[in-house]
Parts: structure tokens; sequence; C-alpha cells
């Protein structure tokens, strides 16, 4: 069904240059991951896979955590990312397999979470396969390990909170996966 939805929007596409496979990159690389407005999507390492063909512009991508509410936005944003290039075909799929880990996120956006409060999270190859403790946690705001985890799950499913021992100072960290 939703390939005939699809191709009555595909019949009214103009005869128009189609961008690269760069370009789709670069404008995806300006979709703000909807939960952490200081980082996109791509610096998230959400984005799998981009195909220009045929006309139609296909997109893979791997939510952070498949229970995370922001989904749907996440497929909507990139739908119209593309759409805003002119193109009328645009194919958006999620996958789960590889599951997302935290060690696709950007070097670069690791910083950008910490300074908005948010503890980057570790890189998981430095674990164990199985662990039931939580990954060393640095306090984002005065870089103490002397945190305590107050809640495996957050305001979403993607955080947990934590409180510094040193500051005081509640905050949120991710979840290695
Ligand atoms: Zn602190």
């Amino acid at each position: 069904m939703g390939g005939v939805e699809q191709g009555a929007e595909g019949s009214a596409r103009r005869a128009g240059r189609l961008p690269s496979a760069d370009e789709v990159w670069t404008a995806l690389a300006a979709v703000p991951d909807p939960e952490i407005p200081v980082v996109s999507i791509t610096d998230m390492g959400m984005v799998r896979d981009v195909t220009v063909e045929g006309g139609r512009v296909s997109v893979t991508f791997t939510p952070t955590f498949s229970g995370c509410p922001a989904l749907h936005v996440i497929r909507a944003s990139i739908g119209e990312a593309v759409r805003a290039l002119g193109v009328a075909d645009v194919d958006v799929q999620s996958t789960l397999t590889p599951p997302w880990t935290t060690d696709w996120i950007e070097s670069g956006a690791r910083e950008r979470l910490r300074q908005y409060g948010i503890a980057p999270p570790a890189p998981t190859g430095d674990s164990p396969l199985i662990t039931l403790d939580p990954e060393p946690t640095r306090c984002p705001r005065c870089g103490s390990l002397n945190v305590r985890m107050t809640a495996s799950f957050g305001p979403t499913l993607c955080k947990r909170l934590y409180v510094c021992g040193a500051c005081k100072e509640p905050f949120e960290g991710f979840k290695s996966v």
C-alpha cells in the first residue's frame, strides 16, 4: 500500500535535476535531533544509507533507541529535508539491524552534548559485553566521576538521570547501548 501512495506523489514530480547523494547528506546534516537540538541526526549517526536512483531518493536510518517516542518526528523531518531539495519521490525506511550504538555518535557531537549538559556516553568498546553496572559517567558541569544514577529512565527512554556528588547538580546521561 505504501508504494501506491508514493506513486501518486511521484507522478506529480517535476522533471528537474536530482540532488547527488552528497547533497542529500548535507541536507540531512541540518536536521536536528528532535530531543537534543544541539546535534543533528547525522551527528548522532542515525542516517545509515542514502541512495539516489531512478528519480527516487531513499534514506535509511536507525533510530537511536527503538523506544524513542521521537521516531515518527525523525521520519517526517528526513522526508521534509529531502523534499526541500526539489525531490518529490522520497522513501524513508528505518532499520534496527544493526542496532544503533552510541559509538556512531560523531566525536564533535560528543563535545556539544557535554556543553549542552548531557553526559556523552562512554564508548561501548571499553566495556565488557554484559554488565549490570552503568559505565563510568562524568559530571558535565565539574567533570567529577563521583556521580550517582538516580533513575534508569530519564524524561525519555534514551537517557538516565544522575546526580553529581561533587557539585550536587542533577544531570542527564545517555545510556550506552
Ligand atoms: Zn559536578
